[in-house]
């Protein structure tokens, strides 16, 4: 069985989320919200996505350049997953950007 490849609205009862092509928002993992904001799913949610980044910098560090990823959270309203395990923590993001 193939992966869903769409993320679509919560609740939705479409055909494809009822066969699991695609999968809505209220049920879908961490791993697949990773997949999404990273542009390996495609988002059809409708929603605003609130991604918070939480940079670690070293001590000593006089920079927001030498900071260190250390989690990733994707919200939206009541829901939230912590992709940071799926993203990356060893970057710094700033400068991927
Ligand atoms: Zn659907």
């Amino acid at each position: 069985m193939n992966s869903p490849t769409v993320v679509d609205p919560p609740g939705c009862g479409c055909n494809e989320c009822g066969d699991s092509q695609y999968v809505q928002l209220d049920r879908a993992s961490a791993r697949q919200i990773a997949h999404m904001v990273a542009g390996r799913m495609r988002n059809h949610t409708a929603r605003e996505l609130q991604v918070t980044v939480t940079t670690a910098l070293p001590r000593g560090s006089e920079s927001l350049l030498d900071g260190r990823t250390s989690r990733i959270e994707v919200r939206c309203g009541e829901l939230s997953w912590d992709v940071t395990e799926y993203l990356g923590v060893s970057h710094a993001f700033f400068t991927q950007l």
